[in-house]
């Protein structure tokens, strides 16, 4: 009998959790030779804890149900150990998730576990502290920790804070020192990807290798205000690399020293730490389960940015309707959060409060 644990975080993203619960549940009826726990997070770091008792406990398969933070906590517990890590992508961005192609459908990355075809991803380590998808300093940093600590959620909300920091934001300048060169830049930000993409397909490192024990580090130089639009439709069309204001090194180490301590983001999550940061790589950390096939439905939606799905929710159900056989309509609803009259309202919010910034 194999066991399966299931670490869920109550409150990732903006999707309602108990239906994917009971649709594991249902599963697991059908299923012989698993068993399964839940367990579900009340406090930063108690998914961490959850993961090393699991795999103390001899569980095979250790799933994280939420986003990026969680995955990250879930992941750093089982560093060393040979559980395999499961992922639930229940997030606002799912930049792991994504990267791996883990369908973003709950009832599709599910059936991947089963499968239980792994692929084994490197970890990036700054300072002792880990991350598998991306960390950064500067302006994500930044946004990150005024989003997070507002307890707001979603991507519309995400834009919204960026766009107000993106005018009070001044560039720092950092000094790099990597491959044996030490030199100095005046930077919008500085993201150490081991993922191609911060999440919502927004690809920062579209060349990253998750595995090759390698880290992508991407310099985005001081951007004029004007060439900002275009930097940002090139960051989610994956051509950003070709942009004259960044620069990418791919490398198993690096240090950067900026002006004084102050953010850096771990997957999302920002944090406090000094001024010199150094960087290295611990390769093949985790074996995640990743889909053995090409199945293009979850594909699909997974292309679309959230604020997409958002905005065709009606169109997009009735093409979902249409496409997913067997699948119950209640548990579509749950693939299109949230409906489209909130999303109008969102614009309605948002919009004076854009001219207001602007301004
Ligand atoms: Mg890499």
């Amino acid at each position: 009998m194999k066991k399966v644990a299931f670490i869920l975080n109550p409150i990732s993203g903006t999707r309602r959790k108990n239906a994917i619960v009971n649709h594991i549940n249902r599963v697991l009826e059908n299923k012989k030779g698993y068993s399964a726990e839940f367990y579900r997070t009340k406090a930063v770091r108690d998914a961490y804890r959850a993961a090393k008792d699991f795999v103390a406990k001899g569980f095979d398969i250790v799933v994280a149900i939420g986003g990026d933070g969680t995955v990250n906590e879930v992941a750093e517990g089982l560093i060393g150990s040979n559980a395999k890590l499961g992922i639930i992508p229940m997030g606002s961005g799912n930049g792991l998730a994504r990267h791996l192609d883990i369908p973003m459908m709950y009832h599709s990355a599910v059936a991947t576990l089963f499968d239980e075809n792994t692929e084994s991803i490197d970890a990036g380590m700054i300072n002792g502290k880990v991350f598998f998808c991306t960390a950064g300093v500067g302006f994500d940093a930044v946004v990150g920790e005024k989003f997070n600590s507002s307890g707001a959620r979603g991507l519309t909300t995400y834009m919204e804070f960026c766009a107000k920091e993106y005018m009070k934001y001044k560039p720092e300048e950092y000094e790099i020192h990597v491959m044996g060169q030490k030199f100095k830049e005046k930077a919008f930000l500085i993201t150490f990807a081991n993922s191609s993409q911060w999440g919502n397909n927004a690809l920062i490192a579209p060349d990253a290798n998750i595995s090759d024990g390698m880290m992508d580090v991407v310099v985005w130089r001081e951007t004029p205000k004007v060439n900002m639009p275009l930097l940002t439709a090139e960051l989610f069309t994956g051509t950003i690399k070709y942009s004259e204001f960044i620069d990418t090194y791919r490398c198993k180490e690096i240090k950067i020293v900026r002006e004084h301590e102050g953010l850096i983001q771990f997957d999302g999550e920002s944090m406090l730490m000094g001024r010199e940061l150094n960087l290295s790589v611990v390769p093949h950390a985790v074996k995640v389960i990743v889909p053995s096939g090409w199945d293009p439905i979850p594909r699909l939606i997974e292309m679309m940015p959230q604020q997409f799905r958002d905005f065709a929710a009606t169109p997009f159900k009735e093409f979902v309707n249409r496409s997913l056989k067997g699948v119950s309509p209640d548990h579509i609803k749950e693939l299109i959060p949230p409906p489209i009259k909130d999303f109008q309202k969102q614009i309605k919010d948002i919009v004076p409060k854009l001219k207001d910034i602007v301004k």
